[in-house]
């Protein structure tokens, strides 16, 4: 039986919509950005997610959840995939998957790790890997809207070409900071060897307690947890402490 779907869909049962992938950009040689036109998409907040699902001429299917890269714009809709070398979804994602080819796709998903532009709330986004993501969505919609709440983001990578997005993060903008962390190779002439992130490059680029920060941690599991607990020790509100976590450390 068709439902409606549920704009901003919180917590409601949500149609399957068909995407067709409209373009591609590569951000580091295992994650792909891709541009989908998926007509009537009701908008979302950033933050966000889908469920992506392929069904194989077998009839057999396979359905991943992935976060909106981007802020709501029409009916065209970004994520961007880190192809996990022996995953079932992500190589074909980012690999197979050819201009004007349809997928299913169902969303906007959730209502708790989500920015909302009204917020004036200082906000401290902390990112390990792919879990950019959704992060890159609340720097792109705090620009569109032009929100004045002052962002900090701590984003952990391996090496400098794991930088997704590095273009953008690299341009100045008036109230964000942004700070890398390389926890395996530093960029030539970096003043501090690489290393994981602690409380120290915490403390010195993240918001203090006392000043509220909306705080949201995406990543893997294991450095989400990490991450949250270390934030907590710092004294932040569990309340404000919001975590994604994307799958295995
Ligand atoms: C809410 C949410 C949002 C997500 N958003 C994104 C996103 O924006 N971009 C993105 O690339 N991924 C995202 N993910 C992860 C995504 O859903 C898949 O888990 C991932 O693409 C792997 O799927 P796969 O079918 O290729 O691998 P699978 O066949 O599921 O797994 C293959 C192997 O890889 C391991 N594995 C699974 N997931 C990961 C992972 N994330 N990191 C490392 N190893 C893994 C498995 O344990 C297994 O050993 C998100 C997950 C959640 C829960």
């Amino acid at each position: 039986m068709a439902r409606a779907a549920v704009p901003g869909g919180l917590m409601g049962r949500l149609d399957w919509r068909v995407a067709r992938l409209a373009g591609h950009r590569d951000e580091t040689p295992t994650a792909r950005t891709l541009l989908l036109d998926v007509p009537g998409w009701p908008g979302h907040l950033a933050g966000q997610h889908v469920d992506v699902r392929l069904t194989a001429q077998d009839g057999y299917r396979a359905e991943r959840p992935y976060s909106l890269a981007a802020p709501s714009g029409g009916d065209r809709v970004e994520l961007t995939v880190q192809r996990i070398g022996d995953g079932e979804v992500s190589p074909f994602l980012t690999e197979e998957m050819r201009i004007g080819d349809p997928f299913e796709l169902r969303g906007p998903i959730g209502g708790w790790f989500v920015w909302r532009p009204a917020d004036p709330a200082p906000v401290l986004l902390i990112a390990g890997g792919s879990g950019i993501v959704p992060l890159r969505a609340m720097l792109r919609a705090r620009e569109e809207v032009g929100s004045r709440a002052p962002f900090r983001l701590i984003y952990s990578v391996r090496t400098p070409e794991d930088v997704y997005y590095a273009d953008e993060l690299r341009t100045p903008r008036p109230g964000v900071d942004v700070r890398l962390v390389y926890t395996r190779k530093a960029p030539d002439g970096a003043r501090t060897a690489p290393g994981r992130l602690g409380l120290a490059e915490l403390n010195s680029h993240g918001w203090p307690a006392e000043f509220a920060p909306n705080c949201f941690v995406c990543g893997p599991t294991g450095f989400v947890e990490t991450v949250a607990d270390l934030l907590l020790a710092l004294g932040h509100d569990a309340r404000r402490v919001r975590t994604e976590r994307f799958g295995p450390a």
